[in-house]
């Protein structure tokens, strides 16, 4: 099976190829820069939204302190996709049969991780 997909793979034409490269790479940075005018979500928008959901703040009692330590240092981790500086904290969520940690940073933006 694999060597017959890798005989397809060099069977193509170069010119199918770069036109496939042409249609993956363009629209990217469109949604880049769409991204990057976009204002970012507010960490309070969040949480208002998930408490809309029927979210109340803390962690559920199944997720063990470990899970709640790794999902933790996780969040601080990322970058926030608005400004770009480090995620400074993490507000967690639930409800019953729901878990959300929110990424917090220094701006105010927020991030589901
Ligand atoms: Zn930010
Ligand atoms: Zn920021």
């Amino acid at each position: 099976m694999r060597t017959a997909e890798r005989r397809a793979g060099l069977g193509q034409p170069a010119g199918a190829l770069d036109s496939l490269f042409a249609l993956t790479t363009q629209p990217k940075d469109v949604a880049m820069l769409q991204i990057e005018v976009e204002s970012p979500l507010r960490a309070a928008e969040l949480e208002a939204a998930l408490r809309r959901q029927g979210f109340r703040p803390g962690f559920p009692p199944h997720v063990a302190p470990m899970a709640r330590a790794v999902d933790q240092s996780a969040a601080r981790r990322m970058k926030c996709p608005g400004c770009g500086c480090r995620m400074r904290g993490s507000k967690a969520f639930h409800k019953p049969g729901g878990y959300k940690l929110l990424a917090i940073c220094d701006c105010g933006c927020g991030e589901e991780v």
